[in-house]
């Protein structure tokens, strides 16, 4: 395990901004399949990096449509994908292989989870101590030994009356999980437009979780 790698990209990170770094093995995957898996990305991949960034502003959750442009920009996606960057350029250095997961890929909240990095909630989100449910996450696959992290991330929602649940307009938690079609019908027609070229999506669930110490 690369313990100097590991903990120059964690800095690296942290002064690029982000608010969340941890690091999964690549085997611990298993369970999940083609674009899931790091193996998907990596042949011999080793680990798998989460950076995530904390959503202290409404706007960085904004979908952005570039004058000119086509379709829309998730605004927090390109900050993550920025500090993403500086991180594989620094394993391509070292003559890893680094690739950035698409957002469909690896699943970034699992990756978060392998991490020691916080729970999933009963609003089927990240759930840090920290940031409650207010962090949106990218994943790097590498092939770089990186050690993995841990920690003891506290489970929220034993002592909550589903508060999430209870606030969301489109009832897709109605059989006590998370109705991903309901949640994507609900949101689609149901935009926030915050200005002529900037719209937001729903987050009453992320919203009404009290979990959040920060
Ligand atoms: S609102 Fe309550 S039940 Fe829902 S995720 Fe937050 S702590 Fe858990
Ligand atoms: S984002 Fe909105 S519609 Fe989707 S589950 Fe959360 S509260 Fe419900």
């Amino acid at each position: 395990m690369d313990e100097i790698l590991t903990r120059k990209l964690h800095e690296l990170a942290s002064n690029c901004g982000a608010d969340l770094f941890g690091v999964a093995n690549a085997n611990d995957f298993s369970e999940y399949t083609d674009k899931h898996n790091p193996y998907f990305y990596v042949d011999s991949a080793k680990s798998v990096i989460v950076i995530g960034y904390q959503i202290g502003d409404t706007v960085l959750d904004a979908l952005i449509k570039p004058i000119n442009g086509k379709g829309y920009v998730y605004f927090i996606n390109e900050i993550l994908g920025n500090i993403a960057h500086e991180i594989i350029s620094v394993l391509l250095l070292e003559r890893k292989k680094a690739i950035l997961s698409p957002n469909n890929g690896i699943f970034a909240k699992d990756t978060a989870v392998l991490a020691g990095l916080g729970t999933i909630g009963k609003n089927n989100l990240l759930i840090t101590e920290k940031f409650g449910s207010h962090t949106r996450l990218r994943t790097i696959v590498t092939d770089a030994e990186l050690c993995k992290t841990y920690g003891k991330p506290k489970y929220f929602c034993d002592n909550c009356s589903n508060l999430c649940w209870s606030a969301c307009p489109a009832n897709a938690f109605s059989e006590g999980r998370y109705n991903k079609g309901a949640c994507f019908e609900y949101t689609k027609s149901h935009v926030k437009k915050l200005s002529e070229n900037a719209i937001l999506g729903c987050r009453e669930c992320e919203l009404a979780c009290p979990a959040f110490a920060c």
